[in-house]
C-alpha cells in the first residue's frame, strides 16, 4: 500500500499520523507502518526529522530556562481555556 503517490494525501495523512508517532500514541503495528513509509518516503521523512529537531529543542530550552513554576502556570491557563469552552 502506497499512499504517497498523491502528495496531498500523503500531506495530510502524514502530518497527523507523525504527530501521534511522536506522540507514542501509536500501536505497535501502527509504529511499523510509520517507520515503514518514512524509509520509503522522502517527504515525510524529511518531516520526521524536522519535527524531531523543533521538539528537541523546545525540550532542551525548557530545561535550561522554565520557571520552575511554568508547568503550574500551564496547568492552570488548561484549566482557564476548558472552563471558559463549552464541552
Ligand atoms: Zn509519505
Amino acid at each position: 500500500m502506497s499512499d504517497c503517490q498523491s502528495l496531498g494525501d500523503c500531506a495530510d495523512s502524514r502530518i497527523v499520523r507523525l504527530y501521534e508517532y511522536l506522540d507514542g500514541a501509536l500501536s505497535v503495528e501502527d509504529i511499523h507502518d510509520i517507520k515503514v513509509h518514512l524509509d520509503s518516503c522522502v517527504d515525510c521523512a524529511k518531516e520526521h526529522d524536522i519535527e524531531c529537531v523543533i521538539r528537541s529543542v523546545v525540550k532542551r530550552s525548557c530545561q535550561d530556562h522554565a520557571p520552575a513554576d511554568l508547568k503550574s502556570r500551564i496547568m492552570g491557563r488548561i484549566t482557564e481555556i476548558h472552563a471558559e469552552t463549552p464541552a
